[in-house]
């Protein structure tokens, strides 16, 4: 047997406390996002860290490169 995830049936809004779907990313009461709530997938992707740490060496650079033209 394959020890699956136990589905999360459904669940209460953490702002509102009110009842929301399971499927549901936002509550339908107060629209508070339910991302990154009991598993659910966070709104930080992968992806997305990893375009912020390119940023931050794209700036990195473009700072080396300043410095070494202006000395
Ligand atoms: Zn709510």
């Amino acid at each position: 047997m394959t020890s699956e995830p136990v589905p999360v049936g459904g669940g209460e809004c953490p702002l509102c406390a009110s009842e929301v779907a399971e499927a549901a990313d936002h509550c339908p009461e107060c629209g508070w996002s339910l991302a990154g709530v009991d598993g659910r997938p966070g709104p930080y992707s992968r992806s997305a860290l990893w375009w912020t740490v390119a940023g931050f060496v794209a700036v990195y650079m473009i700072t080396l490169g300043i410095v070494a033209l202006t000395h």
